[in-house]
Order: structure tokens, then C-alpha cells, then sequence
């Protein structure tokens, strides 16, 4: 995604810290060309040749681009809606799918745009999303998703959702909301032929998400894993996000959920998988030795009260965990420095105060990239992308702190001063770069009130 000609040098000069892999000096800081990462230079060095650009970080933390692996854009519309905000998953689900039915065009880029600026500004640069929905209308939904985020600059993977199980078969969703197998497949093999872009630096990536056991056949998920499999791209579901759900599984499947999703071809490397709370020892070890992916979405799950991630246990059998805030009607907002503090919290109540800052800062950074299956994003080394999440510690709630990275998240950082995508900035002085950010609530406040009119 870099444009021809910036070729320019830029020096990120003498960070006040950085995280770097394996605690790596780079107290000299960053040298950036071409939308990679060329240079981590130790105290005192210098870079190997004269930088035409000098940006002085001495009053930056300087993180690697934060990557979120899972989300609903079009939620940002029903936010905080009094009917579901004491509920848990089912009854949230069947109270939100009218009113997400009535989703346009309009309305998905309005909010993909809000979820999308919302997560640049908390310091995210790669975002996935997951989206299921196409009503009458909306059959460009992706295609309109990869326009908002070529506008702002941004990384995503945005993946082509589907559900096929109506409650006329026995699923949660209404009949007005599922799709033919058939149309799903064909407008999925449309997507990765249109958009999907292959190799380090890619800007847009198509995944195929079948939305969650109770929404979607056995046949599509199947299907879905063999055109991801003959076209390379990656599988997304929800799985063993609720015991709902492990329920629903073992009533209609005859088997929970690991098992469930070994028989439709889904035990791989090449999924990710949104949630991964109920599982047990044999199950995380089964997810940890086919290295499959986990989006840890701690808000969502507090806030539905779905219970936790076994997080540390998944990744040390060898499983991806990467963090995601989850759609916006369940969290519901979209910060993801926010999240990671959130995911260090949980966490810490599970296995102990010894889950460090930076191992937070690290599922929602190299830990994501690998749930990706990106392999150059998510850390700060030479030849990984220029993709870069600058934090200044003069806000009130900083005064006082001493460790300058375990502050971001014990203080609550909650907003970036500046943000890099790909060698350029997207987000300077903690602004959005060529958005205009009152007439955007102003317009999408306007659409998620008429959605919800007369629900
Ligand atoms: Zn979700």
C-alpha cells in the first residue's frame, strides 16, 4: 500500500520506550523507508545513512500498530440499546437480529467507518471484521467495507460472515436474515478474486466466517473450509462462547464444540476462532497442537457474562491468542489499548499478577498478527511493516507513573497521539487524518435512531 515515491527515510528518533521483541534496545529508535521497518537502533546509534525525515519521539511510547482480530462494525448502530443490556448471548442475539435486518448500505459504511476510526485512534492499524448480515440490498457489504478502509488508510481483514440456519430449521436467527449456500459460496469466491491481496504489506484480506454453530449449517461450514483451503485464505467462526452454545451442540450435533468443528474440516492452522472460552484441557490442548487462532475478547465477555478465556493455557499449547473488542453492541466501544488492559485484568484473575503488561500488549500485537496468519505485522523489527502506535504520558492520569510501558495499561491509556500505517500517519495529534468526525456521529447517530425506531 505504499505509494511510489515515499522512499523518504524517517527516523522515529530516541523513543521514551518500545516494545520490541524479546526486550530489544531501541533506545535509539526506529528507522522507517518505503512502509517498512529498516532500522531498530540502540542507545546512542545513529542511522546507517542521513534521514531526510526526523520525527523527535522523547515524549512517546512508541507499540507496535495493534492489530484486532475480531468485531461487527455495523453494531457500532445499536450500541448500549435498553433492550439488551442486561442480557446474556440468546436473548441479546433474538432481540438484535429485526433491527440489524433493517441494515443499508449507507448505514454499514457509516459504521464501519465509526468502528474503524474509533480503533485508529486507540492505536489498532489492522482490523478484522466479521460480517454475517446481507438483507435485501446489502450484497456489496464487504465491497463497501473495503472502501471505508482504503478512505482511512487502514489494514483489514475483513471476511465474508454467513448464516444458513434459520428458526425454521431449529437456529436462533429469523428466517429474513439467512442465505442460500449457494449464493454465500459464489459471492465468497467474488470477494478473494476481487479483493484479497497476497504477501507482506497486504492492505485488504478477504477470510470466510460461517457465523457460529447455531446460525449455520454443517454443509456450509464444510463447503466454506474447502474454498478457503483451494483459494489460501483463512476460516473465521464464533466458537465455545457461551455454554448456550456448547448445549446447542451437543443436542443437535451429538458432540461439543472442538469436536463439532474437527468434523466440518476446521482443525487447522488456518482458522481463527472468535471467543474460545469453554473448552477443556484435552480441548485446548487438541486447539494448541493444530495451532489454530483465538480471538480473546475480554469486554464482550464480561459484559454478556460468557465467562473467560483460558488465554495463557491456549497459548502455551501452542494456540494464536490475539485480542479483539468484538462488535460494538456488546462491548460497546472499539478501543483496543482499552481491550488490552481489559485482557490483562481477566487474565490476571485467572492465573496470577505474574501476566505482565507486556504480554497484554503482545496478544493484541505479534499474538494477533499470528492469528492473522500475518507474519509481517504486529512487532517492531527490520523487514515487519512500518506499522506504528505512538502514546504520550502528559495526560492527567499519567502524572506520577515511572514505567513508561507498564503505564499505558495500569493508567489507561486510551487514545493515541499519533499512528503509522504502512510508513504514513494516519492519526496526528490524536486526530484521524481527513476525517471529519462531528458530521460523522452526526449521521450515524441519524441512522442507528431509525433503526431501532419502532423496535
Ligand atoms: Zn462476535
Amino acid at each position: 500500500m505504499s505509494a511510489p515515491g515515499d522512499s523518504t527515510r524517517l527516523w522515529i528518533k530516541n523513543p521514551l520506550a518500545v516494545l520490541t521483541p524479546d526486550g530489544v534496545d531501541a533506545a535509539g529508535g526506529i528507522v522507517a523507508q518505503n512502509g517498512v521497518i529498516t532500522e531498530v537502533l540502540g542507545a546512542g546509534e545513529e542511522p546507517a545513512t542521513p534521514c531526510e525525515e526526523v520525527y523527535d519521539a522523547r515524549e512517546h511510547v512508541v507499540i507496535p500498530g495493534l492489530i484486532n482480530t475480531h468485531h461487527h462494525f455495523y453494531q457500532t448502530l445499536t450500541r448500549a440499546w435498553s433492550p439488551v443490556v442486561s442480557v446474556e448471548l440468546f436473548p441479546w442475539l433474538v432481540n438484535l437480529y429485526p433491527v440489524w435486518a433493517r441494515l443499508r448500505p449507507r448505514d454499514l459504511e457509516l459504521a464501519t467507518t465509526v468502528a474503524l476510526a474509533e480503533l485508529l485512534l486507540s492505536g489498532c492499524t489492522t482490523a478484522a471484521d466479521h460480517h454475517y448480515l446481507f438483507p435485501g440490498g446489502l450484497d456489496d457489504a464487504i465491497d463497501i467495507q473495503v472502501e471505508a478502509t482504503r478512505r482511512l488508510g487502514m489494514r483489514a481483514v475483513l471476511t465474508r460472515g454467513s448464516m444458513t440456519l434459520g428458526q425454521d430449521d431449529g437456529g436462533l436467527p429469523p428466517q429474513e436474515v439467512v442465505q442460500d449456500a449457494e449464493t454465500i459460496l459464489a459471492d465468497s469466491q467474488r470477494l478473494i478474486d476481487t479483493h484479497h491481496q497476497r504477501g507482506p504489506g497486504a492492505q485488504i484480506q478477504i477470510a470466510l466466517a460461517p457465523c457460529s454453530p447455531f446460525s449455520v449449517t454443517r454443509e456450509i461450514m464444510r463447503e466454506s473450509a474447502e474454498l478457503a483451503e483451494r483459494n489460501d485464505v483463512r476460516l473465521h467462526t464464533h466458537l465455545a462462547e457461551t455454554l448456550d452454545e456448547e448445549d446447542f451442540c451437543l443436542e443437535r450435533f451429538g458432540m461439543r464444540t472442538v469436536d463439532y468443528l474437527e468434523s466440518v474440516g476446521w482443525l487447522s492452522p488456518r482458522t481463527w476462532l472468535a471467543h474460545g472460552i469453554h473448552f477443556d484441557d484435552g480441548e485446548i490442548a487438541r486447539l494448541g497442537a493444530a495451532g489454530v487462532g483465538v480471538a480473546h475478547c475480554p469486554s464482550s465477555n464480561m459484559r454478556l457474562a460468557s465467562g473467560t478465556c483460558r488465554a495463557v493455557e491456549l497459548e502455551d499449547a501452542g494456540a494464536a491468542v490475539g485480542l479483539g473488542v468484538d462488535g460494538s453492541a456488546s462491548n460497546d466501544g472499539s478501543n483496543l489499548i482499552l481491550e488490552a488492559r481489559q485482557a490483562l485484568y481477566v487474565q490476571r484473575l485467572r492465573y496470577g499478577a505474574e501476566i505482565s503488561p507486556e504480554r497484554a500488549l503482545r496478544w493484541g500485537s505479534a499474538g494477533s498478527a499470528r492469528a492473522l496468519g500475518r507474519d509481517d505485522l504486529g512487532e517492531i523489527a527490520v523487514g515487519k511493516q512500518a506499522d506504528l502506535a505512538l502514546f504520550r504520558l502528559d495526560d492527567l492520569r499519567f502524572s506520577g507513573s515511572h514505567d513508561p510501558l507498564a503505564a499505558l495499561l495500569l493508567c489507561g491509556a486510551d487514545r493515541a497521539d499519533r499512528v503509522m500505517v504502512a510508513g504514513s500517519w494516519r492519526v496526528v495529534d490524536g486526530a484521524v487524518e481527513g476525517l471529519d468526525v462531528p458530521a460523522l456521529v452526526a449521521e450515524h447517530s441519524a441512522a442507528a435512531r431509525r433503526m431501532v425506531a419502532g423496535a
